[in-house]
């Protein structure tokens, strides 16, 4: 896990799949008037990461409207300022680590002890109870052990290896737009 968090091939491939949800959020119409949307995106400076400075977001062109729609995105994880990535694989890690990979994230990714224990909180508290989960909780053979997420997750999508991780980011990314976040924002 520790070498695909550097790997620039998975940055890629990360970055275009959220460009494909902006185009295809774009192609659409504001979904409160019709409006035609107008590129907004928000700025981010995301840690743990490639230099991504921009959610890609869209504002309704339309005075009096003037809504936000944002796409959803394998890149970001609410308003975390560590790229999505990084907070699904090191929550991961925290699960029964090695010292290894303790030292690891030391060295390499300097996230303070309150940060990781406000992830995992998140992870085995607010997930598991969010609607997405209950209602996306189906789609796996076995039953996930909540207290263990994300690795449950991270398992079930062989997300150790480049392909996974980005299957497990796209069946994450409806939790980061605006409709959804209401109970499980971060
Ligand atoms: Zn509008």
């Amino acid at each position: 896990m520790e070498k695909l968090l550097r790997d620039g091939r998975l940055y890629v491939f990360l970055e275009q799949i959220d460009k494909d949800f902006a185009d295809e959020v774009q192609s659409r119409r504001c979904e409160h008037c019709g409006g035609v949307l107008h590129r907004g995106d928000y700025s981010r400076k995301p840690r743990g990461g490639p230099s991504w400075d921009r959610r890609y977001s869209f504002c309704c062109s339309r005075d009096g409207c003037r809504k936000r729609t944002t796409p959803p995105s394998v890149r970001f994880l609410g308003r975390k300022v560590y790229a999505g990535m990084v907070v699904v694989l090191v929550s991961a890690m925290l699960h029964g680590p090695s010292d290894r990979r303790l030292q690891w994230l030391r060295e390499e990714l300097p996230i303070d002890r309150r940060t990781l224990k406000r992830w995992r909180e998140w992870w085995t508290g607010i997930f598991v109870q969010s609607a997405f989960w209950k209602a996306g909780r189906g789609r796996f053979a076995r039953l996930m052990i909540q207290a263990l997420m994300p690795l449950e997750l991270v398992e079930a999508f062989g997300a150790h290896q480049m392909e996974g991780l980005v299957k497990l980011m796209k069946f994450l990314s409806p939790i980061t737009t605006a409709t959804c976040r209401p109970g499980v924002g971060m």
